[in-house]
């Protein structure tokens, strides 16, 4: 994690953003939403500061947030979960995976992750000193596939990843970088296996309400799986809060304790009045959720037609922030390279999907460019022009 000389390499999203602050060019690169989420929540965060909810929370974090959070999980999903003992409040998804990764992983423990696979995940086994296995997303050209191009797990390699010596296998559906939602094969296949291996299964659920094409399938509401799965997400996309950094994770009490004794030193807690605010907004109307996600598909739209038009090969994403775009076909191969020169090209910023990858899997992903979609439409449309550009 440290360069020989000590430093710290900045993550790929710092980097694109420094990046595109430098050079004025639109940043498409780090996924965060360029307008304010509901007014609601942000209002009642400032009634919170002025109401006095500024000091330390408890360390599950707030009695409301909790309770919130549970009946959001009863409401869509019809999972139970006691808000005294199975929820914990985190600072962002990310603590709660970290916490989780620290609690369970030892030295040795394997890990199975989907590749390409949110950065953090990587970082965070290695901390732990465990041994990341990945298991392939592939990516599906639109002549192979009906309908355009898409992405498939192969079950057998699943299967081989998943042994006796995993200790988690982390899911991350809705899926970032690609937008691809896994679907009941394969997270009925992560259950048999975990079950099998006896492996907890840690499901990370950030985009959880920003899926376009069908309602968002929690792996914990399969037969089995509610019983070793921590699920985790956070306020940050659904609400468009992403600098708040309030996060949670349901689990059976056991595993809550665990990571309780973890999480309690790296922050013990975080965001007080944030998270009365962000309970609010798990309280609101369906309509606001549906509504979001339809107006977050509307963006999917744009930008994905404005990259084919541009020339790129895309992979419609079914959810999330971002989509992927091959750009061999404008005749480049190295998409860090691109990234690197996107600026001065387009005037436009994006992410090499290299970096959500194995040094040693770089090829299957050397053409590939992530783009954050979660922006004003005419950034959205101004940006496709710009990258007409290129072709
Ligand atoms: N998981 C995934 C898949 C993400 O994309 C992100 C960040 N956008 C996070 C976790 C981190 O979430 P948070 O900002 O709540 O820590
Ligand atoms: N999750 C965001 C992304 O994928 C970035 C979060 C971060 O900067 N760490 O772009």
């Amino acid at each position: 994690l440290l360069g020989a000389d000590g430093s710290i390499a900045a993550t790929i999203f710092a980097e694109m953003s420094a990046l595109a602050a430098r050079t004025g060019a639109i940043n498409l690169g780090q996924g965060f939403p360029d307008e304010d989420g509901p007014v609601e929540v942000l209002e009642a965060a400032r009634a919170a500061i002025a109401e006095g909810v500024n000091q330390y929370p408890p360390g599950l974090g707030h009695a409301v947030l909790r309770e919130a959070i549970a009946a959001h999980q009863a409401h869509w999903y019809g999972l139970g979960f006691d808000a005294a003992s199975e929820v914990l409040v985190t600072a962002g998804a990310t603590e709660a995976l970290a916490a989780t990764v620290l609690a369970f992983v030892d030295r040795g423990d394997e890990v199975v992750t989907f590749e390409p696979y949110y950065d953090a995940y990587a970082a965070l086994i290695a901390r732990a000193g465990g041994v990341h296995r990945t298991v392939p997303l592939h990516w599906v050209s639109e002549e192979q596939a009906d309908g355009g191009a898409s992405w498939r797990v192969d079950l057998d390699e699943l299967r081989r990843a998943v042994t006796d010596r995993t200790r988690l296998v982390i899911v991350n559906s809705p899926h970032n970088p690609t937008g691809a939602v896994f679907d009941d094969e394969v997270l009925t296949t992560i259950v048999e296996l975990a079950e099998r291996h006896d492996a907890l299964i840690v499901t990370d659920e950030v985009y959880e309400h920003l899926a376009f094409d069908a309602p968002h399938r929690p792996i914990a509401t399969l037969p089995g799986a509610r019983e070793r799965t921590i699920s985790i997400s956070s306020g940050g996309k659904t609400f468009s809060t992403t600098g708040w950094k309030v996060g949670w994770l349901t689990a059976p009490a056991p595993l809550v304790t665990a990571v309780l004794a973890v999480k309690q030193y790296l922050t013990y807690v975080n965001g007080a009045p944030f998270q009365p605010a962000i309970a609010t907004g798990l309280g609101l109307p369906d309509a606001f959720f549906t509504g979001a996600a339809a107006a977050l598909a509307a963006k999917r739209d744009v930008l994905s037609a404005g990259l084919e038009q541009a020339g790129f090969a895309v992979a419609r994403p079914q959810a999330g922030y971002f989509v992927v775009a091959d750009a061999t076909p404008l005749g480049f191969s190295d998409a860090a390279e691109l990234c690197r020169r996107l600026p001065e090209l387009a005037g436009v910023v994006g992410v090499p999907v290299s970096a959500f990858v194995h040094a040693d899997r770089h090829d299957a992903s050397r053409s590939l460019v992530r783009f954050a979609f979660c922006k004003r439409m005419p950034v959205l449309e101004e940006a496709s022009a710009r990258l007409a550009a290129l072709g």
